[in-house]
C-alpha cells in the first residue's frame, strides 16, 4: 500500500516585492515521514514554512492537509488542524517558567482551549487552572524532549539547546500531525544533535510527520529517508540524500557551478 499524502503544496508562489521567493513550488508530505528540505541560503526554505504555518499567505497556488484546502489560514487555526512548527531563533516568554511557556503555547493553540481562552479573557478567568485541560499534554510535551525536570526554572535561563527543546515542547503540547521544524541543530554540539534526532525520529513512531530544513547534512542524513533540494524558489530535485549527492544540479548548486 502506498503511504498517505497528508500535506499537498500545489504551484505555490510567494512574492517579496519584485523577488519571488517561492516560485510554482510542488510538494508532498506523507503519513510518518520526516522530509529533509534543503538548499543554499535564500533558495526559499524558511518562507515556505512560513507558507504552509499561515505566517504568510501565498500569492498563489494551493495547499491541502488532509484534503482540505489550508492556504491562507491564521496560524492557530492550523494548529488547532494538526499544524505547527518550530523557530530558527527561539524567542521563549521572559518571566515564565519552562512549564508556563508550553502551557501558553498549549491554551492559545489548543483546539478546546482557544474558545475559553477568549471567553474568559475579559475577567481574567483565563488565568485559573482547571478551565481547560491542558495539563496532561504540557507535561507529555516536556517529556518527550526531556525538559520536565527543568520544568520550573525561568525559560531564559535555559542555555541554547534547552531553548531550542522547549521550542519543540511548545510546538508538540498542541498535538500536530505535521510539525515544521526550522533549523534546530544550527549552533548545538554533536551529543546535542543526536539528542534531538533522537527525540524527531520518536516523534514519527507517534505518527507525527515532519518537513525539516537544516544546512547539517549530517544530521539531514540520520534522520530522513527523502529530501527536497531548493534553489531560486523551486524544488529542483527530490530523493534520497545520496542520490541527491550523485546528482549534477544539486552538486552545481551546492558548489555554485
Ligand atoms: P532560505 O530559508 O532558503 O535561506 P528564505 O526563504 O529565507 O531562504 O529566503 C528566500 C528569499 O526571500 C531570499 O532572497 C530572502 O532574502 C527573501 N526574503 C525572505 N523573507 C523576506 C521578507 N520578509 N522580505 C523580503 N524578502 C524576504
Amino acid at each position: 500500500m502506498s503511504p498517505k499524502e497528508i500535506l499537498k503544496v500545489e504551484n505555490v508562489e510567494k512574492r517579496f516585492g519584485g523577488l519571488k521567493a517561492l516560485n510554482k513550488v510542488n510538494l508532498s508530505v506523507y503519513e510518518n515521514e520526516i522530509l529533509g528540505l534543503v538548499g543554499p541560503n535564500g533558495s526559499g526554505k524558511t518562507t515556505l514554512i512560513n507558507v504552509i504555518s499561515g505566517i504568510y499567505k501565498p500569492d498563489a497556488g494551493k495547499i491541502y492537509f488532509f484534503g482540505k484546502r489550508i492556504d491562507g489560514i491564521a496560524t492557530y487555526k492550523l494548529a488547532h488542524l494538526g499544524i505547527n512548527r518550530t523557530f530558527q531563533i527561539p524567542k521563549p516568554f521572559h518571566g515564565l517558567t519552562v512549564r508556563e511557556n508550553v502551557e501558553v503555547a498549549a491554551l492559545y493553540s489548543g483546539k478546546q482551549c482557544l474558545k475559553s481562552f477568549f471567553k474568559h479573557l475579559k475577567n481574567f478567568k483565563f488565568m485559573e487552572k482547571g478551565y481547560c485541560n491542558i495539563e496532561d499534554d504540557v507535561q507529555t510535551a516536556l517529556s518527550i524532549v526531556g525538559l520536565d525536570k527543568l520544568q520550573d526554572k525561568q525559560a531564559t535561563q535555559l542555555n541554547t539547546s534547552e531553548q531550542k527543546l522547549l521550542g519543540l515542547a511548545r510546538a508538540l503540547a498542541t498535538k500536530p500531525k505535521l510539525l515544521l521544524v526550522d533549523e534546530i541543530a544550527a549552533g548545538l554540539n554533536q551529543e546535542e544533535t543526536d539528542k534531538i534526532a533522537e527525540i524527531l525520529q520518536s516523534l514519527v513512531k507517534k505518527s507525527i510527520s515532519i518537513i525539516v530544513v537544516e544546512h547539517l547534512m549530517h544530521f539531514i542524513h540520520k534522520i530522513t529517508s527523502r529530501v527536497v533540494v531548493m534553489d531560486s524558489g523551486s524544488p529542483i530535485f527530490e530523493g534520497t540524500l545520496e542520490q541527491a549527492a550523485n546528482d549534477k544540479r544539486v552538486v552545481e548548486v551546492f558548489l555554485g557551478g
